[in-house]
């Protein structure tokens, strides 16, 4: 549904922010980016959306159900925005429109894409609104969203990303700010949509592992693994996965507060800063490689 290869994304000539990035994402398939912040997550998926500010320079291929998606024009992506593809932005719900009340908004999907009439819809989106714990959903849908908090907001972009029925789900860092029983709320939502596809991004892996079905780990702009996630959260093979794991309370909390990418240029491995088996093997660009169920990038595997 998704296939995603040799993506690279550039602003300005600098170095890569997205290199050399592959991931499909079948048919009803659950997958989440996990990485930190300023690993490309996020810039990846605006590649998806062709959202991306116009000093970007994208190389390579991303087909959404088989149709090349880089180069469309703005015309062609709005008809695939909204009616194939649902986007939950990150941000606490800032990015809602704050001169439309909370029910025009979550409806306006449904009014768009699904073509029913706004009393309709309007109903439909409160339904939804209910589904993510917003309630009472009459009297929220009647709210600008500045009345809202935070996590309400939150959901609010939830529901107006699942409302028009787009067979893709994108969701920016959905459980963002979220205190566990909303989290709740939008992973049995998420769970439920059995029939979409979903990628998502996150640094939650609590939440990745309650939901994902394949985990893709990013580093420093490069996908360092990806496998199912069983096999992950049992035995990751790459060492970065390895620590964020490590981090977990359960795991022993190791937590050292962030692996900034290596600022040593002569390593091409960028976690080499932080990686205890870094070796002079690591001067040269680790290539993806095959490791029983994962794609691990990382020169303590293959030949
Ligand atoms: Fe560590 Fe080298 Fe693997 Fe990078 S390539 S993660 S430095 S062992």
């Amino acid at each position: 549904m998704i296939e995603i290869k040799n993506l690279t994304i550039q602003f300005n000539r600098q170095p890569p922010v997205v290199e050399d990035m592959s991931l499909t994402v079948p048919e009803g398939g659950r997958t989440i980016i996990l990485g930190e912040s300023g690993s490309g997550k996020s810039v990846t998926l605006a590649a998806i959306l062709g959202i991306l500010p116009s000093d970007a320079a994208v190389r390579g291929s991303i087909k959404i159900g088989g149709t090349e998606v880089l180069g469309l024009r703005e015309r062609e992506l709005r008809k695939i925005r909204g009616k194939v593809i649902g986007y939950v932005p990150q941000g606490s719900g800032n990015g809602m429109n704050p001169l439309m009340t909370v029910g025009e908004q979550v409806s306006e999907p449904l009014v768009e894409h699904s073509g029913l009439k706004k009393d309709e819809a309007l109903q439909k989106a409160k339904a939804w609104m209910e589904r993510l714990g917003l309630t009472p959903a009459d009297k929220l849908a009647r709210a600008y969203p500045h009345t809202l908090s935070g996590g309400m907001r939150q959901r609010a972009l939830m529901a107006m990303g699942a409302a028009g029925g787009a067979r893709i789900l994108l969701a920016d860092e959905p459980t963002k700010g979220l205190d566990e029983k909303r989290i709740a709320e939008v992973e049995k939502l998420l769970l439920s949509m059995d029939d979409r596809t979903l990628l998502c991004v996150s640094h939650d892996l609590r939440f990745a592992s309650r939901i994902a079905d394949t985990v893709c780990v990013m580093y420093g702009g490069k996908t360092v693994e990806v496998a199912p996630a069983k096999a992950f959260f049992k035995k990751p093979k790459h060492p970065y996965s390895k620590m964020l794991l490590e981090a977990l309370p359960e795991n022993g909390l190791n937590c050292p507060g962030g692996y900034a990418p290596s600022i040593d240029k002569r390593f091409a491995c960028a976690f080499a800063n932080h990686c205890p088996q870094a070796s002079g093997k690591c001067f040269e660009t680790p290539e993806m490689v095959r490791v029983e169920q994962h794609n691990v990038r990382c020169h303590l595997y293959g030949a």
